[in-house]
């Protein structure tokens, strides 16, 4: 991860044992480090967006589905078989679905748990 903060100069926002979520320049991207890394998108609906990206030919390796973390999250392989993942996240507590990543941490994780 230190790849990404020290040479890259990506902000980190958060991490875990297997990733991080960084901002780069006001865009939010979570990175899961496989043996390829993998890149999570934040998106307002993972359904929707699934829907959207299949109608456009996108191969999908894992259709939408509740995660245990309290998210929803589909994953897609772009044309060189790089993994993405999509993911939405609606508060069990307020209902709010967020809108970025920090609001997910400091709101919602943070204060609703
Ligand atoms: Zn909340």
């Amino acid at each position: 991860m230190s790849f990404y903060q020290d040479i890259l100069g990506f902000e980190k926002i958060s991490e875990w044992p297997a990733g991080a979520i960084f901002d780069i320049a006001g865009v939010e991207i979570g990175l899961e480090l496989k043996a390829k890394p993998e890149i999570c998108l934040l998106v307002e609906d993972v359904d929707k967006a699934y829907q959207n990206l299949k109608d456009k030919g996108l191969k999908f390796v894992a259709e939408p589905k509740d995660q245990p973390w309290g998210g929803r999250t589909a994953a897609f392989v772009d044309p060189d078989g790089n993994e993405f993942e999509i993911e939405s996240f609606q508060c069990k507590v307020c209902g709010k679905t967020c809108q970025s990543y920090r609001e997910l941490l400091e709101e919602h994780l943070r204060k609703h748990r």
